[in-house]
């Protein structure tokens, strides 16, 4: 396909009066290069299906296009609307506007096949998506997320044990996907600039350790990193059965959440299952 004449993104934002709504947490991208390569993250996109959140005047929904996906775009602020049809109407057939709260919005049921999930979206909102994404059966409806984050919930996301970032987030994220950091992000690179670093977080669904209840891992996982300065046998105390799995396991119960893997927490709550 070949790709259309477009105008520059500012002049699209002059016209339509796109002034950035801190409310709405709007930092917008502008650098055609810098789009392309995230939307370069998740792979070929040639007739894929992309599921984006909060286009707003639509700087990384182009670079989708231009890829060659067919684009889903949920953008909660009607302001920008009109801008997308115009961009809609530049790539017929390929790019379908839903206006609403994308946390509101069923998103499996508008697609057929699995999509793949690329977004810049306010952290807030992003870190509430993707716990919502993670915490699905599996496999899940979509097949990659490529999303952008401050640098710290990056961080957080990606990380592994003994540091300060690796928390609940990082086991979610990890005991049945794979979680990496695809490209550091500079603040100047958005218009407002934001005042922290940014990264954009790929993450590709891997298959799921059998015999593990969510609930329990989530339970376990939850309690253990909610007072993680104890030890696992005072913060573990409340989860049924997890004490003993900690024995069976031959875990020291004096160890910190911190120093758990994200295998020991599977098998932690696998063993809980099993003893139930
Ligand atoms: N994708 C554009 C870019 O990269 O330049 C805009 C990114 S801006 C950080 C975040 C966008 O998400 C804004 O357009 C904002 O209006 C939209 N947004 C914020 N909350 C939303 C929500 N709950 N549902 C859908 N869109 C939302």
């Amino acid at each position: 396909m070949t790709t259309p004449e477009l105008p520059p993104l500012r002049e699209v934002i002059a016209r339509y009066g796109l002034s950035a709504s801190k409310a709405l947490g709007q930092n917008f991208l502008f650098d055609g290069q810098l789009l392309a390569r995230i939307a370069a993250v998740p792979g070929n996109l040639e007739d894929q299906d992309v599921l984006e959140v909060g286009p707003g005047p639509g700087g990384l929904t182009r670079a989708l296009l231009a890829a060659g996906a067919r684009v889903t775009a949920i953008e909660r602020d009607q302001r920008c609307i009109p801008a997308l049809e115009e961009l809609g109407a530049a790539y017929p057939g390929r790019l379908r506007l839903i206006e609403g709260d994308a946390l509101a919005v069923d998103a499996p049921t508008l697609f057929e096949g699995r999509p793949h999930i690329v977004s810049n979206l306010p952290y807030n909102v992003g870190t509430a998506l993707l716990v919502g994404w993670l915490s699905g059966a599996w496999q899940p409806w979509w097949q990659s997320l490529t999303l952008m984050f401050q640098r710290e919930v990056a961080d957080r996301i990606v990380a592994t044990p003994d540091s300060s970032a690796y928390g609940r987030l990082a086991v979610l994220a990890q005991w049945r996907s794979t979680a990496r950091i695809a490209m550091p992000v500079h603040r100047s690179a958005f218009t407002p600039p934001p005042k922290v670093m940014s990264a954009v977080v790929a993450i590709r669904p891997a298959e799921p350790p059998a015999g593990v209840d969510v609930a329990t891992l989530e339970r376990v996982t939850a309690a253990a990193f909610g007072q993680r300065r104890k030890m696992l046998r005072q913060s573990l105390k409340s989860v049924p059965g997890a004490l003993a799995a900690l024995d069976r396991l031959g875990i020291d119960p004096t160890r910190r959440a911190e120093t758990l893997s994200v295998d020991d927490f599977v098998a932690v709550a696998r063993t809980i299952r099993v003893a139930e």
